[in-house]
């Protein structure tokens, strides 16, 4: 009992030893000249961005890459040096780039106009930027189009330079658009060439993220960007396969866990929850346990849509889903002494983050980014 997290019943459990981990596989399959940049936006896909960038610092990371400046200034004021790619850079948060020493990616005209006038403005020479290409995502970037006027612009000033270019790939993890995964690879290519040949310097590239480096190793360039890969989900089977053939596999590193709060004996025909939804067609144990859909909980896993793991077993939701709780039914394994206070697993080792993403028809990072902070994130060794 002293074991458990007393205030906290529900936990997301975070292995940095596993993130570590599934670092080091990734580190073994590229080669050794290409550097990682971490991806650790959206609070490190949910799991404390502070704790695994500290983590991935002292285990040899070349950078760190965040969606919007805030999530690079919590970052700093942290104590976190890596270089921090800031990817979602607005023109409103220029000053603040180069006060916490950030690294911005540049996909406009205008912001790119404005961070020079802003270090001109503070006596700054030669800041490393970087330049995102638009090759096909169509989300951010410059178009090739714009690569002349881009060229204009960056040759006559000396208060920024370019210290990488790269792109963003668009299908990586499904077959059926390889062609057009290498139709943007030979664009990215085809316009940073360009860019170099005008810029006279040379920069670093980059253009692949997680599955990108398990389907497209050709396409390393210097440096590769990982995301989800290092939280240890696979986005394609075919990663699964190539990492059961080699020495490594990725580990999932959160483990989303309840408790039981009590237990209860009903009758067949009585009802659980809210609309008396959960109607039960046997003499049941249910129990209701400590995670609900505030806690990020998909309300769609109500009426035996989803299960949790308790003991070994998979049990059924039963009824809707509260907001802060939830019921499922135990009756199977009664006999296996389930108490109050027992453990319940959400997702991690016997729940795959992946199949309940299928589920629910969406996207692994969705499922890992919707636990809710009411949910307390504890770190693990082992
Ligand atoms: C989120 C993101 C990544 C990481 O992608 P994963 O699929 O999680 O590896 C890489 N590059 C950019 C630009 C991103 O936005």
């Amino acid at each position: 009992m002293f074991s458990k997290n007393r205030i906290n019943p529900t936990i997301l459990e975070v292995n940095l030893s596993a993130l570590v981990s599934n670092f080091n596989y990734f580190r073994s399959i590229l080669n050794p000249s290409t550097r990682i940049i971490c991806v650790v936006k959206a609070n490190a896909y949910g799991m404390g961005a502070y704790r695994l960038s500290k983590t991935l610092q002292n285990n040899g990371v070349s950078a760190l890459a965040v969606a919007y400046i805030g999530e690079g200034i919590f970052l700093r004021e942290k104590g976190i040096y890596l270089p921090i790619f800031v990817m979602n850079v607005e023109k409103y948060s220029l000053h603040e780039i180069f006060k916490y020493n950030l690294s911005p990616c540049i996909y406009d005209k205008n912001i790119l106009d404005l961070i020079i006038i802003e270090a001109r403005k503070q006596n700054i020479l030669n800041y490393p930027i970087h330049l995102k290409i638009d090759t096909g995502m169509h989300r951010l970037g410059f178009c090739s189009e714009c690569i002349p006027s881009l060229i204009n612009i960056l040759k006559n000033q000396n208060n920024v330079f370019v210290q990488s270019v790269f792109s963003h790939l668009a299908a990586t993890n499904n077959p059926i658009f390889d062609d057009f995964t290498n139709k943007q690879i030979k664009l990215f290519i085809c316009l940073s060439k360009q860019l170099e040949q005008s810029l006279k310097y040379s920069f670093q590239r980059h253009i692949l993220n997680s599955v990108g480096i398990e389907r497209f190793p050709n396409a390393q360039f210097d440096m590769v960007r990982l995301g989800i890969g290092l939280y240890g989900i696979y986005t394609t089977t075919l990663c699964k396969k190539i990492a059961e053939k080699t020495k490594y596999s990725i580990k999932p590193v959160a483990v989303l866990k309840a408790r039981i709060l009590q237990i209860k004996k009903l009758k067949k025909g009585e009802t659980v929850g809210y609309n008396c939804n959960g109607v039960l067609n046997r003499n049941s144990y249910i129990a209701c346990i400590s995670i609900g859909y505030a806690d990020g909980l998909n309300r769609r896993f109500s009426n035996q849509c989803g299960s949790v793991f308790i003991h070994g077993h998979s049990c059924h939701i039963i009824g809707d889903i509260c907001m802060d709780t939830c019921m499922v039914d135990i009756t199977d394994i009664k006999n296996i002494e389930v108490m109050e206070g027992d453990e319940v697993e959400i997702f991690g080792e016997n729940i795959m983050i992946e199949s309940l993403a299928k589920k629910l028809q969406t996207v692994p990072y969705e499922v890992l980014t919707s636990v809710s902070n009411t949910v307390k994130r504890v770190y693990v060794e082992n």
